[in-house]
């Protein structure tokens, strides 16, 4: 094992503190499998599946309903046991249509596993990736885990090295990272399961600097593996991106609008890892998850395992007129309804205060706002109010090169987005729009309220036209 730099980090991002209403260092407590199911049969990466069961069928938990074995995709799985009521097109989440499965649970809990052996130093990479394929593990990341089958476009001999994002800086995101605490011993043994499955490969593991206890066990465990380099990172967002991750870790760029195998590298985060040593070890496919469960208006704050296709609503529990969201706060996934269900992908439920009224709206953001910008000192230990607030209307740009500062990518945010919403497409090329990682900081900190990230989506959009 070899432990590499020093508290590495990246030109640009944003240091965020904490957030009133974020579930740090809670322990994470199971919730009940709820009464009732949605299950998108496109779940994370790969196409949608088709189901093999039928309405009015009686499925146990870890059966599969759905798969597309010949398409790039990966099984989905019942996470409860009981009767399928409905199966039906519903809008998805991610955007389009997606077939979604509806099961009713019938108040038993039978499991299906998946067939597997808990020696798993003796399985081939084929039969580690057969499991993880067949327990969903798979479907991960933003191209999948490559195996045999056809579960990322990438396959297995063309990857050359497995980066671990164990640096979760999102605010209220703290799942994963109590994950690392808690299931410590999945996760050491989750690594050496993925990387038989990949062959002769080495892993990078980037662990957060404030996770003193972590480190030290992992220095322990892993001494003896040469393939093995543990980097500490700073806290800083969004290193947990691939694009930041891996050229923080490795020196190598993501192709613009590409992703990391195009560059012979998998990411996984923490929750995938220690599925994979549930699904290769216990046989448990993956069925739940941690969900974090925050914001400035919910009631209970928490970190949960949670059953996926649970309902958004079963989670909220709020006495304030408040806006939802699914994932990063800033990134911003708001869902149609409450009815969204939790999916692969979906590390925390947010609910933040509608704001309604403004003091001095128009004087721009003021410290102890979920805002930022140079002008104005942060307080320390002073949770910040994260709300839905503008804290005042689009302005224009000052110049102040704030959002150049923060740019992870080291792009020049305005001028992007100015050529995006003027048209000038072939501007907004020769300026790498497509390197934008849509990590929102340049929004988050303009004190003029411009929302850039919108803008240079809707200049994307228009060139993939
Ligand atoms: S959203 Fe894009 S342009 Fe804005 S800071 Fe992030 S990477 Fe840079
Ligand atoms: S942060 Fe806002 S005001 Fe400052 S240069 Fe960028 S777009 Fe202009």
């Amino acid at each position: 094992m070899a432990v590499l730099g020093t508290l590495k980090t990246f030109q640009g991002g944003h240091y965020f503190g904490q957030f009133e209403g974020s579930p740090k260092g809670k322990r994470i407590q199971s919730k009940p499998a709820p009464k009732r199911v949605i299950i998108p049969l496109k779940q994370g990466f790969g196409e949608e599946a088709t189901a093999i069961v039928k309405e009015g069928d009686r499925v146990k938990t870890g059966q599969i309903i759905g798969r597309a074995d010949a398409k790039i995709s990966t099984p989905v799985h019942a996470s409860i046991t009981g009767k399928v009521v409905k199966i039906e097109k519903r809008p998805h989440l991610f955007g389009g249509q997606s077939t979604i499965v509806i099961i009713e649970n019938d108040g038993s809990e039978e499991w299906q596993m998946v067939s597997t052996s808990p020696s798993f130093e003796k399985m081939t990479p084929d039969q580690v990736g057969k499991i993880l394929y067949e327990a969903g593990v798979t479907s991960v990341g933003r191209a999948g885990f490559p195996t045999a089958y056809k579960s990322s476009p990438a396959t297995p001999d063309k990857i050359r090295n497995l980066v671990i994002n164990a640096v979760e800086t999102e605010p209220y995101f703290e799942g994963e990272n109590q994950l690392l605490y808690e299931d410590f011993d999945k996760f050491v043994n989750g690594i050496k399961i993925l990387r038989q499955a990949l062959g002769n490969i080495q892993v990078h593991c980037g662990l957060a600097y404030n996770k003193a206890r972590v480190y030290e066990e992992l220095v322990v465990r892993m001494e003896f593996y040469d393939w093995f380099y543990l980097h500490e990172l700073r806290d800083k967002y969004p290193q947990g991106d691939d694009e930041v991750l891996i050229r923080t870790l490795l020196d190598q760029l993501v192709p613009s609008g590409g992703n990391a195998t195009e560059i012979g590298c998998v990411v996984v985060d923490v929750q995938h890892v220690v599925a994979a040593y549930e699904a290769v070890v216990e046989g448990k496919p993956f069925v739940e998850r941690v969900v974090s469960v925050a914001g400035s208006a919910m009631k209970e704050v928490g970190n949960f395992k949670v059953r996926l296709g649970t309902p958004v609503r079963d989670l909220i529990s709020t006495d304030s007129p408040s806006r939802v969201i699914l994932g990063s706060v800033l990134r911003a996934m708001v869902p149609a309804d409450l009815e969204a269900p939790i999916m692969k992908n979906t590390p925390a439920v947010i609910a933040l205060k509608e704001a309604t009224k403004e003091f001095l709206p128009m004087a721009g953001p003021g410290f102890n706002k979920d805002s930022f910008t140079n002008s104005f000192v942060k307080v320390p230990f002073i949770k910040k109010k994260a709300t839905t607030s503008l804290n005042g209307n689009e302005r224009p740009c000052v110049n102040c090169g704030y959002c150049v500062d923060v740019c992870p990518q080291s792009l020049m945010p305005i001028w992007i987005a100015e050529a995006s919403v003027n048209d000038m497409l072939e501007r907004a090329e020769a300026l790498d729009i497509f390197a934008c990682i849509e990590c929102a900081l340049c929004a988050y900190v303009c004190p003029s309220k411009i929302p850039l990230l919108d803008q240079i989506r809707q200049g994307k959009k228009a060139i993939k036209k």
